[in-house]
């Protein structure tokens, strides 16, 4: 068998015999799942950056952790096939990708686990890998009245694929990123082993697993924390200026105890003109909310910054809402008449951009190519970096979304496989470019590079989030001190490279070599 697929690897443009081979290896496997070839036209050759595509020998759509573990040992006893798991592919630059490889569509078990368990006072979920996060947002609610605690902010995300990054959305600052709200994990390892691990068992694993962009194991199970979900959510969004009076209210809120701020805290920033996707219009929440720019100073310069918070509610809290949020409004600096608000169901709110995202599908710009770049910036930083970046590289906006909001060191564990800037305060920066809507996608590419490269060179206090790198240097950069564990976990826990080819980490060609290093 092990021969009989080496030829094909070997020979693998002889497109004819592929259907007779798909056929062998799916009885050789014996697996419970189906097996397809890898056409260039297939998705797993294609992601959401539309900036890469790569065939992959075979796309293999697993029933569950035991199919998942088949192939594992299969790619393990050939001298160079490699597997990545691909959870929804909205990676931008092939992560989730396997150049001759096997791709494993984990949606396929998305329905595998689904177990609300209470334990000791506290409530939790149990979820396969390849659950979309909308799923599991709709099915908790609307048969416990739970919710998980900590998001991104578009939910047709799997488990697996999030938890392999972190997750970060506007709860981060609370109960961290969905990294720190995850209990339990069913892994495939780089060896094919099924294991079970958590803080307490295989906990080398477990936190290597967490931000490890899938290089040490296939997550299948995923035991998340719950909290009781509120019916209701008050929406707000202020305007600033100035970049110092938007972080300062930005960082006073995430330094606030529970029940004394509001319940998700996130930002952006936006061009001061009428532009209709980075200008003015993109601020009010509401279609009939207008955007009156006679409140802005005419000393403002060429961006302004907009805080946008969430304050939770139950149905019955209704009369004292307004008190609450009042309050808090209260102690902020935001221009005064620059206020867009709205109230909504939970679910409508954590599901607000995949609303949009069905706009966006209708007018053809959800397909096209993203260049997006996403950063962790230290709070020593981030007014340098909106000096050069934002008020004056992306000065015309890039056409989408340009993120910017706090989040506290303190609530990530340092155990897991992300790296942060240092320092308690950092902001997460995203450039979530639609192409048709900004520049070019090569100009977005070279302003991207541009950014990286500047903040490199003034040695900014900066990570990469959805880190893409080509080099052994660049990822020991992104590293830092904690590449010499990130390599031992991959000796560990997936020694032969086999796992997650598509970040360009290790190399599955150069047997036991690490870009160049051995191990
Ligand atoms: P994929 O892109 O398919 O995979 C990503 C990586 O994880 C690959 O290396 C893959 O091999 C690996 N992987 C996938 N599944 C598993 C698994 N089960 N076990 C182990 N490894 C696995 N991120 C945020 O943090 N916050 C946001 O608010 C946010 N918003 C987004 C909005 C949009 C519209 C898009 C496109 C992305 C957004 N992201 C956000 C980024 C998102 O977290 C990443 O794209 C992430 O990779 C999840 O996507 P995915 O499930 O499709 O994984």
């Amino acid at each position: 068998m092990i021969a009989y697929l080496g030829r094909i690897v070997h020979n693998n443009d002889a497109e004819s015999k592929l259907d007779d081979d798909v056929s062998s290896i799916s009885k050789s496997l014996d697996l419970q799942g189906s097996i397809e070839n890898g056409d260039v036209s297939s998705l797993a050759s294609k992601d959401f950056g539309g900036l890469y595509s790569v065939k992959p020998l075979f796309l293999i759509k697993p029933s569950g952790a035991e199919d998942i573990s088949r192939v594992v040992k299969l790619a393990s006893r050939t001298s160079n096939l490699t597997v990545a798991a691909r959870g929804n592919g909205h990676s931008i630059n092939g992560q989730a990708m396997a150049e001759g490889g096997l791709v494993i569509d984990m949606c396929s078990t998305e329905k595998n686990h689904f177990e609300f368990l209470p334990i000791n006072g506290s409530h939790y979920i149990d979820v396969s890998g390849g659950a979309l996060w909308e799923d599991v947002l709709t099915r908790c609610v609307s048969r416990y009245g739970y919710a998980p605690r900590s998001w991104t902010d578009y939910l047709s995300l799997t488990v697996g694929g999030t938890l392999s990054n972190a997750g970060v959305s506007g709860q981060a600052f609370r109960y961290g990123p969905q990294t720190s709200n995850v209990t339990e994990l069913e892994v495939v390892t780089g060896k094919g082993e099924i294991t079970v691990c958590s803080e307490t068992l295989n906990s080398e694993l477990f936190f290597g697993v967490l931000g490890g962009l899938g290089q040490f194991g296939i997550i299948t199970r995923a035991r998340i924390k719950l909290q009781q979900a509120p019916d209701m959510v008050r929406w707000i969004r202020v305007v600033y200026s100035e970049f110092e009076e938007f972080t300062r209210d930005a960082e006073f809120l995430v330094t606030q105890k529970e029940g004394e701020s509001f319940d998700y805290v996130e930002g952006f920033v936006f061009c001061n003109n009428d532009d209709p996707f980075n200008g003015w219009p993109s601020v009010p929440l509401d279609p009939g909310h207008e955007f009156n720019p006679t409140h802005i100073s005419q000393t403002a310069g060429s961006v302004l910054y907009c805080l946008e918070v969430a304050f939770h509610y139950r149905n019955s809290d209704h009369p004292t809402v307004d008190t609450a949020v009042n309050g808090l409004l209260g102690r902020l600096r935001f221009v005064e008449g620059l206020k867009s608000q709205v109230d909504v169901s939970y679910t409508k709110f954590l599901l607000r951009v995949n609303r949009a995202e069905e706009q966006v599908k209708a007018n053809g710009t959800w397909d096209g190519p993203h260049p997006w770049l996403n950063l962790f910036v230290s709070k020593s930083d981030v007014v340098n970096f909106d000096r050069t970046v934002f008020k004056t590289m992306l000065k015309d906006g890039v056409g989408g979304p340009m993120l910017i909001y706090p989040l506290l060191r303190s609530k990530w564990d340092d155990r897991t496989s992300v790296v942060l800037p240092e320092g308690e305060i950092f902001y997460i920066v995203a450039l979530l470019r639609f192409v048709p809507n900004g520049p070019s996608v090569e100009k977005s590419v070279a302003q991207n590079r541009e950014i990286v490269n500047w903040c490199i060179k003034v040695g900014l206090d900066f990570k990469l989030y959805l880190p893409h790198y080509q080099s052994k240097e660049d990822w020991e950069r992104h590293f830092g001190n904690r590449w010499s564990r990130f390599v031992e976990r991959k000796a560990s826990f997936d020694p032969m490279a086999i796992l997650a080819p598509g970040q360009n980490i290790f190399r599955r060609d150069l047997p036991n070599i690490i870009i160049g290093r051995e191990f």
